[in-house]
């Protein structure tokens, strides 16, 4: 079922998860284990990251380096059709641009859909890591409008070969990323909106947004959004803050700042332990909050803490 569907059909606000395709040589079982705690609360969706092959310095026995190409997280797709199978609930696969070519992204899409799989979440993706910036492929996409669009002629029996015009029709439901703080890339909020919109003109169905720690970005965004004429689902994207690391390193990762309340918090703890509690008590101040305003989905990006998630999310329901 599409996202947009389980959304106009809920009576109260929906939950979904985030998880990464478990490390290659982990085996699926470990993604299991990740998402059993967590499908008591009975998500209407479960997203599914993609993570594009990066080149790295192997050591050869002499002592020289060799560079090879490694995915450290295949299979997106086939986990998508796995957890669909096992836990019967919809999954929503991350397509980037990044690492395809048209006609990768034209297979791949044809793919999904012999595996029943309703929804794409569309993006860009971020540099490899041996780049500086974003480099899209040859003959690829160079932005989530791009391959939106391709997503979109799909849905309407558009090919890249002519000859198949009008022959089998795609029905993805799209998403796209939003930022209430700003794409880092971007030179302002303002025009980091109109890329957005460009996006749900162009046919997204709705927005799921970066991270954020502070509820009043996210209200503030979708006023922002409104007031640009973005009318689709705005999808709040949540996450815990579990080590005092965090507190440099989801910053510099995504562009985002943590609340001077939450950040003095954290410092004054004197263990993980005890970062721990005051995320998961943050998370679920937001959580409330965020359900209150009758946002449609609230979304947890459940990286490495399932069972933290799973007690916030307890207190909810
Ligand atoms: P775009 O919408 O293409 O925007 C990228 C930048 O270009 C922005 O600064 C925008 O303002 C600007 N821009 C857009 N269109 C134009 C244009 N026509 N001309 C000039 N500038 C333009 N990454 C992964 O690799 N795998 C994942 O699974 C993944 N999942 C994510 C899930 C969510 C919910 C979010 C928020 C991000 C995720 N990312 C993932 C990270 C994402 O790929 C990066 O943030 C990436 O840098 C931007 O992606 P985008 O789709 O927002 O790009």
């Amino acid at each position: 079922m599409k996202v947009t569907d389980h959304i106009a059909q809920a009576k109260e606000t929906l939950m979904s998860f985030e998880v990464l395709p478990p490390l290659k040589g982990k085996g699926i079982e470990a993604l299991y284990t990740h998402l059993n705690p967590l499908m008591e609360f009975k998500p209407a969706f479960i997203n599914v990251t993609y993570h594009r092959s990066e080149h790295v310095f192997k050591k050869r026995v002499d002592g020289t380096f060799e560079k090879v190409i490694v995915r450290k997280r295949p299979g997106t797709e086939s986990i998508c059709a796995a957890i669909m199978n096992k836990y019967n609930v919809d999954t929503v696969p991350h397509l980037i641009c990044g690492g395809f070519n048209i006609n990768d992204t034209e297979d791949a899409l044809i793919n999904l859909r012999y595996l029943g799989i309703d929804n794409v979440l569309v993006l860009r993706g971020d540099a490899a890591k041996n780049e500086t910036a974003f480099e899209p492929e040859l003959g690829g996409h160079k932005y989530a409008s791009e391959l939106l669009k391709q997503v979109v002629d799909l849905n309407a029996g558009i090919y890249l070969d002519d000859e198949l015009k009008g022959t089998h029709k795609t029905e993805f439901c799209i998403g796209v990323a939003g930022y209430p703080e700003k794409h880092f890339e971007a030179p302002n909020l303002d025009t980091d909106l109109q890329y957005l919109k460009a996006k749900v003109d162009a046919g997204a169905d709705y927005i799921i947004t970066q991270m954020f720690f502070d509820n009043k970005k996210y209200f503030a965004f979708v006023d922002a959004c409104k007031a640009a004429g973005i009318n689709v689902p705005i999808i709040p994207g949540l996450k815990p803050i579990y080590t005092k690391k965090q507190l440099t390193i989801l910053p510099k990762t995504f562009s985002i700042e943590l609340p001077t309340d939450l950040s003095n918090e954290v410092l004054k703890c004197k263990s993980d332990e005890e970062v721990e509690k005051v995320g998961a008590a943050w998370l679920l101040q937001q959580s409330k909050e965020l359900k209150e305003y009758g946002v449609p989905v609230l979304h947890y990006y459940t990286l490495g803490r399932p069972v933290l998630i799973a007690d916030v999310v307890k207190q909810l329901v």
